[in-house]
């Protein structure tokens, strides 16, 4: 008996606009429809489990056929199949209305970008590829029999009793003329090892029609090679992933081997990772992995795919998890997510704010661990994962708490000290005359290696700070710890970057420093360097050229904000000058009476001077080296 029906919509033609608003991610289909199918052999198990199924359940699967010549998609299973009445209330009411919602709701254009591939559209997504699609059921009911509904993507379908001896559902999918790579067997390989590469359940994928030539390369009578049916017959999933199974039972080398299956591109070992299990108050498991971080953070995000129930949902967990664990690799699962909502409510949702602040703290708690239990080790992994614990630092303030406690600064001899050790071995021998402990710091300990050594000559310790958020990291460890000030060790000369009561004597007179003061800006340009004469000691350098603190976090703040803050749009370089009063050589040139040799001196000391700062280029520096030359003679 056929039954002819008109599926009950208020909204006119519900398919065409299904498939233009979904038209981008069209391929999600195949997601809905193997998902359908997975859980229908689930549900088969759960029967089993409570008794009320007598029959074998343990070849449970899904197959994907490809009929190039029918132009057919076929999503098969062998779970719990659907009686007439069923396909009536599921696929007639239920499944339809959903779709009807969906389109009502999100009419609006500009809503459309926001859930994309984010709406479970369910069975209905089928007609974004299909012009017609076939459900063809016999439900494990006893005694039931098989249906067969078809409907061609308007409101109109019918049902009929058909044929078919096993139990379980065929979904078959005649694609249309414009969607005609959905023939492709390239094209399903992919979307299924996108979506599918991890289901519960094994999906085979098996293509029926195309023809190759036959291996054994037999003839026909005109001597071609015949041509045969290349028949694939694929599993295209792991059945059970290694976030699924209990952490106590897995090694290292199957976190890596999980990690190679993740990601069969990626060259370098993960670092460490960390395996997530929770059941209270939210679903959610997952393994996280510490990849070797670059510098530069953008290329590395949004590697962390999100699963529900081991079905894939998105590799953007933006608004998800908190930014700077978007540098991190890996996988969560957690049917808890909503996914049917835009992404600005998923900041807002209750579920998603306690998974994103509990995975915060099952990081730091791992970090803190690794930390306590083998620190050497933990120094070591410390270069490649600092730039993801500073910008945590930098952008979570409960991360900030707890990294504080195992967060690393290395000294220009490879030690490494936790903020508050450091702080307690440079206190009072780094502390000023105003009390303030001073933290000296260097980016680039070859390029400073002057200052560097001037100042470790005299005891101090010097901490190498580098990396794209230093700067930022530093003011914020500045506000919270007010008796410490962070100075770069060329920021000036030594004694005036930690500047004590017992300070050096000069052994020249106020006239005596004046005349020399003139002299000495009399061959320089005064725009850029500001003259000043220290009493400095016998052994430092005669002339040493610094950038203040200020001056220089001024110019780095405004690269990194792309040199489009209007009021340092012209700031000048400019720098100090420090004229060391004590030194011999400044001495002669202060008693020297011929004027030309007196230039020349002043002009050596001077190139020496930007010599050792990478600043005497051109023609200045080939004047230098004839000067050098004359001199030498
Ligand atoms: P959802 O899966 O979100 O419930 P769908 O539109 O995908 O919505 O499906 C509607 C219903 O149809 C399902 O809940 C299920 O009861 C039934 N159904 C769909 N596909 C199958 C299948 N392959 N086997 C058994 N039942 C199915």
């Amino acid at each position: 008996m056929k039954r002819k029906g008109n599926i009950n919509v208020q909204t006119e033609n519900i398919f065409p606009i299904i498939k233009q608003f979904l038209y981008s991610d069209n391929e999600i289909f195949l997601r809905e429809l193997v998902s359908n199918a997975v859980d229908a052999t689930q549900k088969m198990k759960t029967l089993k489990n409570i008794g009320e199924l007598n029959s074998d359940i343990s070849k449970l699967r899904v197959e994907v056929i490809l009929d190039k010549d029918a132009k057919t998609l076929t999503i098969r299973d062998n779970g719990i199949g659907m009686t007439a009445d069923e396909v009536d209330k599921y696929i007639n009411q239920i499944a339809f209305s959903g779709a009807e919602e969906f389109v009502n709701k999100y009419k609006d254009a500009d809503k459309k970008n926001s859930i994309i591939g984010h709406f479970g559209l369910g069975f209905y997504s089928a007609f974004m590829v299909a012009k017609e699609v076939e459900i063809i059921s016999k439900s494990q009911q006893p005694n039931s029999l098989p249906v067969r509904w078809v409907c061609d993507g308007s409101p109109n379908f019918t049902m009929e009793e058909t044929k078919k001896k096993t139990k379980g559902t065929d979904v078959v999918l005649h694609i249309s003329d414009d969607s005609t790579e959905f023939l492709e067997e390239s094209r399903i390989s992919q979307i299924l090892n996108k979506y599918c590469k991890f289901l519960p359940v094994e999906i085979k994928f098996g293509t029926k029609t195309e023809k190759i030539d036959d291996p054994k390369g037999k003839k026909d009578d005109d001597g071609n090679v015949i041509k045969i049916d290349k028949v694939s017959d694929n599993i295209v999933n792991n059945t059970k992933p290694a976030w699924t199974k209990t952490p106590s039972n897995l090694k290292e080398k199957h976190y890596k081997e999980f990690y190679r299956e993740l990601y069969p591109m990626e060259f370098s070992d993960p670092l460490f990772h960390i395996h997530l299990n929770v059941d209270f108050p939210f679903n959610l498991t997952g393994i996280l992995y510490f990849p070797k971080l670059k510098n530069n953070l953008e290329v590395q995000k949004n590697k962390i795919n999100l699963y529900s129930n081991q079905v894939f949902i998105t590799d953007n967990v933006e608004n998800i998890v908190p930014e700077f664990l978007t540098l991190l690799h890996g996988v969560i699962d957690s049917p808890d997510i909503p996914l049917n909502v835009s992404r600005s409510y998923l900041q807002a949702d209750g579920n998603v704010k306690k998974i994103s602040s509990h995975i915060t703290k099952k990081v730091a708690d791992k970090l803190a661990q690794m930390f306590k239990k083998d620190r050497k080790d933990f120094e070591e992994k410390w270069d490649d994962v600092k730039v993801f614990i500073e910008y945590g630092m930098l952008t979570e303030q409960k991360f900030f708490d707890k990294a504080n406690d195992f967060a690393l600064y290395k000294n220009t001899e490879n030690h490494y000290y936790t903020f508050s050790e450091f702080f307690e071995k440079v206190k009072e021998p780094q502390k000023n005359k105003d009390g303030k402990t001073i933290i000296l710091y260097t980016n680039d300990k070859k390029e400073q290696h002057s200052f560097v050594k001037t100042a470790t000559d005299k005891g101090y310790e010097v901490l190498e700070l580098g990396g794209p958020l230093i700067s930022h990291l530093i003011s914020r460890l500045e506000s919270t710890n007010t008796d410490v000030q962070f100075s770069r060790v060329d920021a000036d000369i030594i004694d005036k970057l930690i500047e004590k009561e017992d300070a050096e004597l000069s052994k020249l007179s106020d006239k005596e420093k004046e005349k020399l003061q003139k002299m000495i800006e009399g061959q320089l340009d005064k725009e850029k360097f500001t003259v000043q004469i220290q009493n400095m000691s016998v052994t430092d350098s005669p002339v040493v050229i610094t950038q203040s603190e200020f001056m220089r976090r001024m110019k780095e703040q405004q690269q990194l904000s792309g040199g489009d803050m209007q009021m340092f749009g012209a700031m000048p370089e400019s720098y100090n000058l420090a004229v060391n009063s004590n030194h011999d050589i400044i001495t002669k040139i202060l008693s020297e009476k011929g004027k030309k040799k007196r230039e020349d001196l002043i002009k050596q000391v001077l190139d020496l001077a930007l010599l050792s700062q990478g600043m005497l280029k051109g023609e200045d520096l080939t004047g230098f080296i004839s000067r050098s030359v004359n001199l030498i003679k």
